[in-house]
């Protein structure tokens, strides 16, 4: 028997099912099709993905097997090696955003056609979207708390088995992978399934006690950054959560509930990328390039909106609650569409994917899951609050360094000689001219 995975967004070989069911074959064709059309959304990403394949091509060798890559229409591609191959299955891990969903069904339509068994496989979350469903009826929760209660209760599935022993079918060329391409931030993470592990081994052994008092402090950078990883399915979220769980760590299992209860939200709503889903909150929005220019420039003349969106450039991740200020600044202070936002996250976000991206945009901007979709963010009282002493605005603005303290949040505030010799914008103002925090 000989079997085809086609690995997406699920690159690692620990816990990963659909590889795994591919493995109890005589012959396993682990494959990976590099996809034009999304080859230039994000450099970031496109980066990360080739240092993923590459990691995963030599995990796999280890294993007797290979990594095969081929180019071109992911479902073509598939069928051609599954026939080549004489395979009599294909394995794949069941995706949510509308692309993937496509090109899912499309693949159904071919194997049929060929008479390829194809089977949908979990793991890119901790319980598979779609299995929990609301008291009241529905496809989705739309409100997280009682998704959270519920995804608490659920009975988790069993982590599936790492393949000890890979055989690929004779004949079959594994395909050279490309030469690492160049990212857009320098100082982005690596990509990787080896990388993730390291980064988790130091999370679980260092940070993730302290994680439910110090993970919105903006100095302090005490979230775990797995987000690329998870991103990416180089680390299992079921083994993540099941190791924060066994720890006692209630408050990052909650947020890895987050990413479940928005692939679960995508997967009941496939334009949440470009459809509000409260659409009578999605009226409002204001036309001003020269305002988009500044905020995605980091040249707002709020110093932790400006911070936060130079992070993002440096390093291709912004703490969240940088995000969260970043993100209610464009759409609730400059009232600008929140479409804009996430065309920009996504471009330079290593984990950026659309259900945590449009699902958290949308929640910001008020058109989304919020049950109170009309709160405010004063972006310096949060900064006050969370980057007491101004270390994280001055990580990030070189032009403010020169400011102690708290004083670097307001440097309008400044003599005015000494804010003109700044070399730093003067703050844009409010659509609203609520911008009392301004004066
Ligand atoms: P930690 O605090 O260590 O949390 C652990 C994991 O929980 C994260 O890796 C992530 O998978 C999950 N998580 C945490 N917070 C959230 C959340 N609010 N929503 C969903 N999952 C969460 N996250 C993405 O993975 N991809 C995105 O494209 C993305 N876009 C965002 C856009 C905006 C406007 C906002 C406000 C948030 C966005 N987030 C996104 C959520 C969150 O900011 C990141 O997941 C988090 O900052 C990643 O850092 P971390 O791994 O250190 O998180």
């Amino acid at each position: 028997r000989t079997a085809v995975v086609l690995l997406t967004r699920d690159l690692r070989v620990h816990d990963n099912p659909a590889l795994a069911a591919a493995a109890t074959a005589d012959r396993t064709v682990p494959l990976y099709v590099l996809d034009p059309k999304l080859a230039d959304l994000s450099p970031n990403r496109t980066r990360f993905l080739h240092q993923c394949l590459a990691d995963l091509r030599e995990q796999l060798r280890r294993t007797g097997g290979d990594l095969v890559v081929r180019e071109g229409d992911p479902v073509a591609e598939t069928i051609r090696v599954a026939r080549d191959t004489g395979a009599e299955t294909i394995t794949l891990a069941a995706d949510v955003s509308g692309y993937a969903t496509r090109r899912e069904r499309r693949l159904k339509d071919e194997c049929e056609r060929h008479r390829i068994a194809l089977e949908l496989h979990p793991g890119l979350t901790v319980v598979e979207p779609g299995t929990l469903r609301p008291g009241g009826g529905g496809e989705s929760y739309k409100v997280f708390t009682p998704y959270y209660r519920s995804w608490s209760a659920a009975t988790w599935r069993q982590p599936a088995g790492t393949p000890q022993r890979l055989t690929l079918p004779d004949g079959l060329t594994a395909g050279r992978l490309p030469g690492l391409p160049a990212g857009e931030s320098p100082h982005a993470c690596e990509g990787g399934e080896t990388a993730a592990r390291r980064r988790l081994t130091a999370w679980l052994r260092q940070d993730l006690q302290g994680y439910g008092d110090a993970h919105d402090d903006l100095p302090g950078d005490a979230t775990s950054r797995l987000s690329p990883y998870l991103r990416w399915g180089c680390l299992s979220p079921l083994a993540l959560a099941e190791a924060a769980r066994e720890r006692g760590a209630d408050a990052f299992v909650r947020q890895l509930c987050w990413r479940d209860f928005y692939y679960q939200v995508a997967r009941a709503f496939p334009k949440l990328s470009t459809e509000a889903l409260r659409p009578n909150a999605d009226n409002d929005w204001r036309y001003d390039q020269d305002a988009l220019q500044h905020w995605t420039d980091g040249l707002t003349g709020v110093p932790v909106v400006d911070a936060g969106m130079r992070q993002l450039r440096e390093e291709g991740w912004m703490h969240n609650r940088a995000r969260l200020i970043t993100a209610a600044f464009l759409t609730k202070h400059l009232g600008l569409d929140w479409r804009l936002g996430v065309a920009w996250f996504f471009r330079w976000l290593l984990d950026g994917d659309v259900p945590n991206n449009s699902g958290n945009w949308q929640w910001t901007a008020g058109t989304g899951n919020d049950s109170r979709p009309y709160r405010r963010f004063n972006p310096i009282r949060q900064a006050l609050r969370f980057d007491p002493d101004g270390v994280y605005v001055r990580r990030y603005v070189p032009e403010l360094k020169g400011i102690d303290g708290a004083a670097v949040h307001q440097p309008w505030r400044l003599p005015k000689s000494e804010f003109r010799g700044l070399d730093y914008p003067g703050p844009l103002e409010s659509h609203r001219d609520e911008a009392v925090w301004l004066r």
